[in-house]
């Protein structure tokens, strides 16, 4: 599999020698529920995930939760709560809207609060190593001692210390340094630290977790597009000035989600989260709308366009379950087999370029198509279930197209309404003998019509609902 690297800007092969993927995915912060925008990542890295292990291999995939950090301290403020409370509550939360999304759980979700000493460790290296100092119980990370800081999001010193130089802040020595240890105001979580009571910077939580789990060098890093610069930029910089090292072999990030064409944040207050929208909409359908677009692109965020992802998992399912239904026959002599097999290696090829997954969906539907047609001139049920079987397993990785067909139970009350319905249109065409032949042959059943000013409703009978629970009375 081939991936490009956000940092060197070219494919690298992934070719991981003792077939395990080393992987970190930058997690939330719990001081809210996600929304879809973060999604995204969480989402598209999860597939990426599941696709390597389905190809055979072992993904340690770390997915940390940021549970210090100052918008859960100012959302604890605002609730007359604890940041712990905030953050354990949100925590939940993530885990239950990552579940609802169809998202695996990591093998590895380090909270930041857990690994305390490895980041006063590891800032304590920093500054003995010179790329750190000291102001009244902060520390920061000097931008200057590391000449290849800007290299990951591909910005130049200069030009990045003349938009700074007027956000310059107290005790800093250069406006573009950032804390690695914060001293903690009264009321704040704090630890104890060499330098005095504080808690850890965001940039120097990731950097602690990833060396504390997956070594000096992970295979993949990965977050949204958002993150490059100054998380990733800052997290690359510190591991680098203390291993001489990269952090990760592999960068990788996806596009943003934008809104109207606007930039989605909870701060621009024009978000949807992800947990309402899998509530009106259902998880494939959201998957679908992620995985059939480059996920390197930003994208347009509507519930339009997840409708209409909808339809598209409906006619693919609509497909299935008529293939499935067809009988269990071998596949013809001028049979589909080759032709599926070249689109399984299509497919594989497109998902081991840069995880193509909008192109592996599209060949998805060519199976589909081609399926169709081979209906049409050959019949053969057998190579139509073979395309169906296909389309099932290629899917399984993405999360997608897993569902069986609904039980007779829930087709049964659409029936008597499509019944119901028809009938109706025959008393307005006054055809009266054949609706009143409908009714009277749903009254058999137990199914009781009630014509009303607002038209018609159904009820099971007194009888009909005695027979399904447990005493067999037959209908009166
Ligand atoms: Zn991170």
């Amino acid at each position: 599999m081939r991936l490009q690297s956000t940092l060197s800007g070219t494919m690298e092969e992934l070719n991981p020698t003792d077939g395990t993927v080393r992987m970190y995915v930058c997690g939330p912060t719990v001081y809210d529920r996600f929304h879809i925008g973060n999604a995204r990542p969480f989402l598209v890295f999860d597939a990426l995930r599941r696709y390597m292990e389905s190809r055979g291999l072992t993904v340690i995939y770390v997915q940390n939760i940021t549970d210090v950090e100052d918008k859960i301290i100012a959302r604890a403020a605002e609730e007359g709560k604890t940041p712990a409370e905030v953050a354990a509550y949100y925590t939940e939360k993530y885990y239950q809207d990552c579940a609802a999304l169809g998202i695996k759980p990591p093998t590895h979700s380090p909270r930041a609060t857990e690994y305390i000493p490895q980041m006063i460790e590891l800032t304590q290296k920093l500054v003995d190593k010179g790329h750190a100092y000291v102001v009244d119980g902060d520390v920061y990370f000097s931008v200057a001692s590391f000449p290849e800081y800007g290299r990951l999001s591909g910005r130049d010193l200069e030009e990045l210390e003349a938009g700074a130089r007027i956000a310059i802040s107290e005790g800093k020595q250069d406006p573009l340094d950032f804390a690695l240890w914060k001293a903690s105001k009264p009321g704040e979580p704090s630890w104890p630290s060499p330098w005095g009571d504080g808690r850890p910077g965001w940039h120097t939580e990731c950097v602690a977790m990833v060396q504390d789990i997956l070594g000096e060098t992970a295979d993949i890093h990965a977050g949204g597009y958002d993150l490059v610069f100054p998380h990733h930029e800052n997290e690359l910089a510190q591991a680098r000035a203390i291993t001489g090292k990269p952090l990760a072999r592999i960068w990788l990030h996806n596009g943003l989600l934008t809104i109207n064409g606007q930039r989605m944040g909870k701060s621009l207050g024009n978000f949807e989260y992800a947990h309402a929208v899998a509530e009106r909409h259902g998880t494939e359908p959201i998957r679908y709308f992620y995985l059939s677009r480059d996920w390197r692109k930003p994208l347009d965020f509507s519930h339009e366009g997840v409708q209409e992802a909808a339809r598209a998992v409906q006619r693919v399912y609509s497909f299935l379950w008529e293939a499935e239904g067809l009988p269990d026959e071998p596949p013809s002599s001028d049979s589909l087999l080759p032709k599926l097999d070249e689109l399984e290696s299509k497919y594989h090829a497109a998902l081991e370029e840069d995880f193509n997954t909008a192109g592996g969906l599209g060949i998805l539907q060519e199976i589909i198509g081609q399926a169709h047609r081979h209906r049409s001139a050959v019949g053969d049920p057998g190579s139509l279930r073979a395309a169906a079987a296909l389309v099932r397993r290629l899917a399984e990785p993405l999360g997608l197209f897993q569902s069986a067909r609904p039980g007779a139970e829930g087709l049964a009350e659409q029936l008597i309404d499509l019944l119901v319905e028809l009938r109706s249109q025959l008393r307005s065409e006054r055809l009266f003998p054949l609706a009143d032949h409908v009714r009277d042959r749903l009254a058999e059943l137990g199914i009781e019509l009630r014509d009303g000013p607002h038209g018609t409703v159904w009820s099971l009978s007194q009888e009909a609902e005695d027979t399904t629970g447990s005493t067999q009375s037959g209908p009166a």
